[in-house]
């Protein structure tokens, strides 16, 4: 609208400059068709920068679009939580990247090496990290950084031990703080101590979540406490095989072996699952 009523604006303007004679008048003409000349370019500036604006907007858009229609790649192992390959020909070597107990004291500075080294990975996040305006802006980076976010529980508790109730506020609750700081629930669920029950399995299959364990892990062993043990084992155990679902933590020990880790991988040649492909 502004830019129609600028052009009118300006006809009105040449209109004026050709009826009049006097030379006085046509300077004064000049020098506001010339103001009028400045508006309109100004104008044009500003409807390529919406133009650029909008098409910003498309493509984040698309790449939304993108990530809802991921292609499924792999499907959780009920069995032993190896991702497997749904299609021929994506079972080239790769790993899945997790970390749990999430996001504490190291989280932030792991997504930040792992967005550096173009890694994709689920941070499997507890709700006792999430209470205060701290865990709640990080797990916002690690979110932002586009990592996915899984559910580890409210309290970290055996959901062995749990009543309904008590389940349904470990998980469902869970659900709905992520929810409220992220804008969406975890799909993925990982149980403490790799313990799922009967109701738990049920609730998480009404909710369309997928648990997941693991397949391999070192670093909450003493032995494995120290970066450069771990960073070896986690490349060279004989556990190592493509579809292979890592468990990290959030801990400074594997926050300083992570790199070694993630280098070793791809020496190795293996890449990294992207959770985006697995099966929901
Ligand atoms: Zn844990």
């Amino acid at each position: 609208m502004i830019c129609l009523f600028l052009s009118a604006c300006a006809t009105n303007a040449e209109e004026t400059a050709s009826e009049t004679k006097e030379e006085a008048k046509e300077e004064a003409n000049q020098e506001e068709h010339q103001k009028e000349e400045e508006q309109q370019e100004q104008e044009k500036e500003s409807e390529q920068e919406q133009k650029e604006k909008q098409t910003d907007e498309n493509d984040k858009q698309s790449s939304e679009d993108e990530k809802q229609e991921a292609e499924e790649l792999y499907e959780v192992n009920a069995n032993d939580s190896s991702l497997q390959a749904l299609k021929d020909g994506v079972d080239e070597q790769k790993v899945l990247i997790t970390i749990d107990d999430a996001p504490d004291t190291y989280s932030v500075e792991m997504a930040e090496y792992l967005a550096e080294a173009d890694v994709p990975a689920i941070f499997f996040v507890n709700g006792h990290f999430l209470k205060d305006d701290e865990g709640k802006e990080n797990l916002k980076k690690i979110h932002d950084m586009g990592f996915e976010i899984g559910n580890h529980t409210m309290t970290h508790s055996d959901v062995t031990e749990l009543s309904k109730e008590e389940l349904e506020n470990e998980i469902l609750g869970l659900n709905e703080l992520v929810k409220d700081i992220i804008g969406e629930e975890p799909t993925f669920f990982r149980a403490p101590f790799g313990m799922n029950s009967e109701e738990s399995k049920a609730l998480l299959e009404e909710q369309d979540m997928v648990w997941m364990n693991w397949t391999y892990g070192y670093d909450w062993e003493s032995e494995y406490q120290n970066a450069e043990a771990l960073a070896d084992i986690m490349v060279q155990t004989e556990l190592l095989r493509s579809g292979a679902n890592l468990l990290m933590h959030d801990r400074e020990w594997t926050n300083q072996a992570l790199p070694d880790i993630i280098e070793g991988f791809r020496e190795k040649e293996y890449g990294f699952i992207n959770p985006d492909n697995i099966k929901q």
